[in-house]
């Protein structure tokens, strides 16, 4: 089959904070992960050391290869560039993780990938350092694009190429996204265009359109959060519109922690013999330094709980995930009237203030984070050790993400979901069918050290 035949449209203690229930009542319920919408409408959307299972499909074959958990073998057996090298133990990595030690050996070879490992297990590294590896800059060439569904997710995996690539100064990385004026990253490309670039696929497809952005010769095509890319089909429409003004030949690879029987076969449009990596069963995609629970209570009572949560527990940063850009950014207000260390980020506000209050979170400037889905995949915050659902995710697969952002790479942490109704209890009930995963009831006390990093 023809590589491209698809497109079927087919914590500050507050003993004034008083249980209201302004905020709930307030909050619009105009969800924001309704979506890709409200972000598309400016086009651009928007125990690591555990053993796992690992199962290698090579041209249709599975081969299982039983259970294995880090491993011994280090970065310096993928034989890479010694700049390279040396960016590695600069980021203090020491051994790579099951999906690098699964994927990195093929992918540096230009093989299409389609791989799938649980959340914070480091599948940023296999196609940062495999594209670096491959790539032999031209001047004036973009050689590799990835895509990806938000903004803070570009710029993240952006500094990720700028990190691992110190050491190669001939370099040039360049992030491309929405809500920021077009004529500076037209500029760029003219006058200083990169090797690699890195962007949301409204923007990226602009620029392509407008003949700013050559992509005939790009050699790397690779999407993160692939499922997330491609089940939206106007998200997928563009992406499938930035692929054919790319070459055939080129190697292709595809990454997401949740990769769906259906979506398989719309990611293997986009490749010829793909190797098959799905690192986690997907029954076995849970954290296993992350203890989860959840707390039955109503509507009203959600702001009185979620003040005593934040009294009573440790934490070095949380996120708190709401349903909606109203309710984020009136619980955010709620929180900071309480005098809590609180800031939120949704697509509702200019994407300068996103960035700079997604930065600041970052390096630790708040330690509470009131957020819709626009950070509930792939963002990696290596303080966040507790995730709290004051609204309950739409999906088994959004919680998974969402919870996700805390126990990053093997670290502890914790997840506590509300549930409210009817509805919140089934998507609780689809956790734990799908998954792995044993979601008790909050207890009256929990152990600090069973959450908290040592
Ligand atoms: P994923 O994309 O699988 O969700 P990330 O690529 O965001 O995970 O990685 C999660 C965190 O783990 C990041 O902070 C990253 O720097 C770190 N990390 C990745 N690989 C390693 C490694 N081999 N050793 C130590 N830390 C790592």
């Amino acid at each position: 089959m023809d590589r491209f035949e698809f497109y079927s449209p087919n914590p500050n203690p507050n003993p004034n904070f008083q249980p209201s229930h302004t905020a709930s009542q307030n909050m619009g319920e105009t969800r924001e992960n309704d979506g890709y919408e409200e972000e598309l409408v400016d086009y651009d959307d928007e125990e690591a050391n555990a053993p796992a299972s690992v199962a290698t499909k090579v041209n249709g074959e599975t081969v299982k290869k039983g259970y294995v958990g880090i491993h011994s073998s280090g970065f310096r057996d993928f034989l890479l560039k010694p700049e390279l090298l040396r960016a590695i133990v600069d980021s203090g990595f020491e051994h790579p993780s099951e999906v690098q030690h699964e994927c990195i050996p093929q992918a540096i070879l230009g093989m299409d990938v389609i791989c799938q490992a649980k959340s914070g297990m480091g599948k940023t590294a296999v196609f940062v350092l495999s594209t670096l590896q491959q790539i032999e800059p031209v001047a004036g060439q973009v050689s590799a694009i990835v895509l990806c569904h938000t903004r803070e997710l570009a710029y993240q995996i952006c500094h990720e190429f700028e990190r691992f690539s110190t050491y190669l100064p001939d370099l040039k990385v360049a992030v491309f996204y929405g809500g920021v004026n077009i004529k500076v990253h037209k500029d760029l490309l003219k006058n200083e265009c990169p090797h690699i670039v890195v962007g949301t696929p409204g923007r990226i497809l602009a620029l392509a359109r407008e003949r700013d952005l050559s992509l005939k010769n790009v050699r790397h095509f690779i999407l993160d959060e692939c499922d997330k890319m491609l089940e939206s089909l106007d998200m997928r429409r563009d992406v499938q519109e930035i692929f054919k003004m790319t070459p055939h030949d080129k190697q292709v690879m595809m990454f997401s922690a949740t990769l769906s029987k259906e979506i398989r076969p719309v990611c293997k449009r986009f490749m010829q013999e793909p190797m098959e990596i799905y690192v986690d069963d997907e029954a076995k995609l849970t954290l296993h330094g992350l203890v989860q629970h959840y707390i039955k209570l109503s509507e009203s009572e959600k702001n009185r709980k979620l003040n005593d949560l934040l009294d009573a527990l440790d934490f070095n940063q949380v996120v708190i995930f709401v349903k909606s850009v109203n309710r984020a950014a009136e619980l955010n207000k709620l929180l900071k009237e309480c005098n809590f260390p609180s800031i939120c980020i949704h697509s509702g506000m200019s994407q300068e203030e996103r960035l700079t209050r997604y930065k600041g979170f970052k390096e630790g400037q708040s330690r509470i984070l009131v957020a819709t889905d626009l950070v509930g995949r792939g963002i990696d915050i290596e303080r966040v050790n507790i995730v709290i659902n004051y609204d309950m995710p739409d999906s088994a697969d959004t919680y998974l993400h969402r919870v996700g952002r805390a126990g990053r790479f093997g670290t502890k942490g914790l997840a506590i979901t509300f549930v409210s109704s009817a509805s919140d209890s089934e998507v609780l009930n689809n956790v734990q069918m799908r998954f792995e995963v044993d979601i008790k009831e909050l207890p009256e006390q929990i152990d600090t050290s069973t959450y908290m990093p040592s």
